[in-house]
């Protein structure tokens, strides 16, 4: 089944769109995700990534960005120097716990038409869009020029790591947190 969930992160908690999945959308409160999280049997990595994640641990996410650099070294010996791991872990990890800017509308969650602002339809009104290859050529240490397909074909596959863990989490909490709905 596909686990193409839409996450957005609220002040009071996070919502969840599962409607991929044929479910509707749950909302839980921050302390709920922790709870969520730890309760279960989530795998290791998409514990500590969605802990780091969603519930703003940067011990958490240094960890999984460590782990992140191990794969991908080891994902694409010998061509791949540890350090060079290091640097494009750095980069997906970046991308994945939204450090960047949505471009249509620098953030701001809404944009401005003819008739007043609207809502950002681009980032769903998360102010997150993809890092533009210059960002992520300069987070590489790297020019435009030197930051090659190659490259960003290595990142997207780290990117896809994290993604898989953080497709893992909210699943879990999704699952929870349906199930409950529906029985209560
Ligand atoms: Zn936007």
């Amino acid at each position: 089944m596909s686990a193409a969930l839409l996450a957005k992160l609220t002040a009071k908690g996070l919502i969840i769109d599962g409607s991929p999945m044929g479910g509707g959308i749950v909302e839980i409160s921050a302390a709920d995700v922790a709870a969520s999280l730890a309760f279960g049997n989530l795998e290791l990595w998409a514990y500590k990534y969605s802990l780091g994640k969603w519930c703003a641990d940067a011990e958490y996410i240094k960890e999984s960005q460590g782990e992140v650099e191990h794969l991908t070294w080891a994902h694409y010996q010998p061509k791949v120097k540890r350090v060079e791991a290091r640097s494009i872990s750095v980069v997906a990890m970046f991308q994945a716990v939204g450090g960047y800017l949505c471009p249509h509308c620098d953030g701001s969650k809404v944009v401005r038409i003819a008739t007043g602002l609207v809502a950002c339809k681009a980032c769903r009104e998360s102010g997150r869009g993809p890092l533009r290859l210059s960002t992520k050529a300069d987070l590489m240490g790297m020019s435009r020029q030197g930051y090659t397909k190659t490259w960003d074909e290595r990142v997207k596959w780290a990117e896809s790591v994290i993604s898989g863990w953080e497709q893992a989490g909210l699943t879990h909490m999704y699952r929870q947190f349906s199930q409950e709905e529906m029985a209560g």
